[in-house]
């Protein structure tokens, strides 16, 4: 489905809120949340909360988590009174290692996300039309042309990035201005936090998603193969 060029251009160039308001107005219970709490995930939270826009929000709950990003995530529910969605795998961490052998992030990760992010993400996208993103184009050279809406042919649905032209610096300033919590391991060489199980902290000057599956080529997930 092609998304009209003038609602592309406008989008582009507009503030994350008026995204957000306007992403809500045309979408309804059909939008929804995507976010792992890292700190984009939470301004957009803060901005929704702020705007009394309470959409659902879904998270992976893949079952390696940090405890750091548990209780974050805890703190965040409470807080924003978030109608939260905790997204588990079919498998439990028993049953894949029976059936796939222990530890099946270190032979085998991209099998291990689409089981326990992949898939599980695209069967609770099912019931909405849109979804919003923590996506940033200064993260990666993979995401430096990430749109803030797109199409989505992968989950047959449009794809908002609210915050695609923001910067880490602008993020950790808006953070910072409204004293939101955070995990706490972002003070501990975490600069993008996912699976204990395949997340490092990194040197200075590494890339900040080098800590991410550092044992591998791997870059992301998938969920956000189009
Ligand atoms: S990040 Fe690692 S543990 Fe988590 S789902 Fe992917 S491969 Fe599995």
């Amino acid at each position: 489905m092609q998304i009209d060029e003038h609602i592309i251009k406008r989008l582009e160039s507009a503030y994350p809120q008026d995204i957000l308001r306007w992403a809500h107005a045309t979408y309804h219970q059909r939008l929804v949340v995507v976010t792992s709490f890292q700190p984009t995930g939470i301004v957009t939270l803060h901005m929704l909360n702020e705007m009394q826009i309470r959409p659902t929000v879904i998270t992976l709950d893949t079952g390696v988590l940090f405890p750091e990003t548990y209780a974050l995530m805890d703190e965040i529910e409470a807080r924003f009174d978030l109608d939260l969605i905790r997204v588990q795998p079919e498998l439990t961490l028993d049953q894949q290692a029976a059936i796939y052998g222990d530890k099946l992030w270190e032979h085998d990760p991209d099998q291990c996300c689409q089981m326990r992010k992949t898939r599980p993400l695209e069967k609770a996208l099912q019931p909405y039309e849109a979804w919003i993103t923590g996506l940033r184009r200064d993260q990666s050279p993979n995401r430096a042309n990430t749109p803030v809406i797109t199409w989505d042919k992968r989950h047959h649905m449009v794809k908002l990035a609210p915050f695609a032209t923001w910067t880490e610096d602008m993020i950790w300033t808006y953070i910072h201005a409204h004293d939101l919590p955070y995990n706490t391991l972002h003070d501990q060489g975490y600069p993008s936090i996912g699976c204990l199980t395949c997340t490092r902290a990194i040197a200075k000057g590494e890339d900040i998603r080098s800590g991410r599956w550092s044992n591998h080529e791997k870059t992301e997930c998938g969920i956000h193969n189009i």
